[in-house]
């Protein structure tokens, strides 16, 4: 097991990145913030089947948060990362101090319109300015050949989708499935957060996503699955619910009635705690 070269700054990180394209191998990268679990080296470890070389990139990006959020409390543990990143073969590790990322007189802000308006862009309106900007800085500061991001954030990688689309960014993103515990709880740095009674009602998130998603795949009307499954998370200690909503996989439009490729997608929080997850609905006979 070889450590990560770990890179600092950019001009570091162009020129690891060049001497790999130079000999021929392919690079992906993996963005990540840090505090990392099996989501994070599912990734990587996708990101190594590629053949080539490995970057992961490990920044918690303060202009996702909103003041009052979690940023000063966001969990980090950089020798465990680190650790875990070495173990997993990574050739790379890209930590920028927040100054290299954002200099004094920083002023460009990525937005994107459309896909980022509803549900994580409705309950927390600074959040995609942030991860737009903060991405399409790593992609122009790496240039990958592929970057990989989790469909645990599917907003999130619909909209990086959009972006590199739009912004002609020539790198390809690859989608990983949500890795879960064995309970069907999606693993999340934020699960640190919870207390024992909270762990354990965390994962009706996921037992009412799935619910929906095979009643709506049989033919349910979303209006009805959204008020069971609402009513449901109330019942089992869900403080509060930022969204349940049934939408297109590729346009993230609310749908009345499943017909096509649809994800059923919900925050919700446990007292402090944040939650967010979503499941594919694919309509019979059809991939999703
Ligand atoms: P984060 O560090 O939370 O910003 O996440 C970095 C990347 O890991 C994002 O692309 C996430 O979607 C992905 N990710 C986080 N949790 C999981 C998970 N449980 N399964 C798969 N990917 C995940």
């Amino acid at each position: 097991m070889t450590a990560p070269a770990i890179l600092p700054s950019v001009a570091g990180l162009r020129d690891a990145v060049s001497i790999w394209r130079a000999g021929g191998l392919p690079v992906a990268l993996v963005p990540t913030m840090g505090a990392l679990h099996e989501g994070h080296l599912a990734l990587v470890h996708a990101a190594r089947a590629h053949g080539g070389r490995t970057v992961v990139s490990l920044f918690v990006n303060p202009t996702q948060f909103a003041p009052g959020e979690d940023f000063a409390l966001y969990p980090r543990d950089e020798a465990d990362d680190l650790a875990k990143l070495a173990a997993a073969g990574v050739d790379a590790v890209f930590m920028p101090p927040t100054e290299a990322v954002y200099p004094p007189g920083f002023a460009t802000t990525v937005t994107v319109d459309g896909v980022s308006a509803g549900l994580e862009g409705a309950a927390r309106p600074h959040f995609f300015a942030g991860v737009a900007t903060v991405v399409t800085k790593l992609l122009l500061q790496c240039l990958p050949d592929v970057a990989l991001f989790g469909e645990k954030d599917y907003q999130q990688l619909i909209v990086v989708r959009r972006l590199v689309a739009d912004l002609d960014i020539p790198c390809r993103i690859e989608a990983v499935p949500t890795v879960r515990a064995a309970d069907g709880l999606a693993l999340s740095s934020r699960n640190a957060y919870l207390s024992a009674d909270e762990r354990r009602i965390a994962p009706r998130l996921f037992q009412v996503l799935s619910g929906m998603a095979a009643a709506l795949a049989g033919g349910a009307a979303a209006a009805d699955q959204i008020a069971d499954g609402t009513a449901t998370l109330e019942a089992a200690g869900f403080t509060r619910i930022d969204y349940l909503a049934v939408c297109d996989a590729e346009t993230l439009e609310a749908v009345d009635r499943v017909s096509g490729p649809a994800r059923v997608l919900a925050a919700a929080w446990l007292g402090e705690t944040r939650l967010i997850d979503n499941v594919p609905v694919s309509p019979a006979g059809r991939a999703g």
